[in-house]
């Protein structure tokens, strides 16, 4: 079984696409999607349709909350809110209750995906350093907890001495004994200074992960977004990926 990991899409279709395109070409034939199907960008419905689409567990984030009105709007910025108010408008029943079936954790062994933090999913937490990784690996039963959320990918592993490490490959092991959490970047707004789609495959047979960046058409995104009247900011930070 080889699993496509993506999160963070924030209703960019042609992101997406791209990326979708290349887990196929890789042979993914099943996928995980760990939340942000919308907010921020112009294609909420299309997005929602394909990921629908997909083979594989999807769990909620907290712009998709935000769409349904369960994170309070104080939680986000000016930007985010704008677009959390235009997707609303966009969106229909059926897109709705889908997202209103999204869970906020799931299990999918050998994998645990939760949009945020396993500790405490639906306070919507940053983990960004190695020590708040390794304290939340007692969270989770699984080898392998995948996040999104902060737009930055990074892997922590605990070995079996206890220690945990940040892993600076591109391709990577998944070790018996040890545990992991991988945050997967975002598909549809990078923020770690790469500004090509972000994703994760993984080989349940080899146990190897491994990152992908894939290019997508960014300008005509950007357009959609300035048409659509969202923040001109959240079209013009896609060229830098931050
Ligand atoms: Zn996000």
């Amino acid at each position: 079984m080889r699993v496509g990991i993506f999160s963070d899409i924030h209703s960019n279709l042609e992101a997406l696409d791209a990326v979708l395109q290349f887990l196929h070409s890789q042979g993914a034939d099943c996928f995980a999607c760990c939340g942000d199907i919308v907010g921020y960008g112009p294609d909420p419905r299309a997005c929602i349709e394909k990921i629908r689409a997909l083979r594989g567990p999807v769990v909620a984030g907290n712009h998709d909350w935000g769409v349904l009105g369960q994170t309070p709007v104080h939680q986000f910025n000016l930007a985010a809110r704008a677009a959390i108010e235009w997707t609303k408008g966009q969106l229909d029943e059926s897109d709705v209750s889908y997202l209103e079936s999204l869970s906020l954790t799931e299990r999918f062994e050998p994998l645990y995906l939760v949009h945020a933090s396993p500790s405490a999913p639906e306070q919507w937490e940053y983990i960004f350093v190695v020590s708040e990784a390794e304290a939340e690996m007692d969270y989770f039963s699984t080898r392998v907890c995948i996040v999104g959320h902060s737009h930055y990918p990074f892997v922590v592993e605990r070995r079996n001495d206890g220690r945990a490490k940040l892993v600076r490959r591109q391709r990577f092991e998944i070790r018996s004994g040890a545990k992991y959490v991988v945050n997967v970047g975002s598909v549809g707004q990078p923020r770690d200074g790469d500004p090509r789609a972000c994703c994760v495959l993984f080989d349940d047979d080899t146990k190897l992960m491994s990152f992908h960046r894939v290019e997508y058409d960014v300008k005509a995104v950007q357009e959609k977004i300035l048409r659509a009247g969202l923040p001109e900011f959240l079209a013009t930070r896609l060229s830098s990926g931050r």
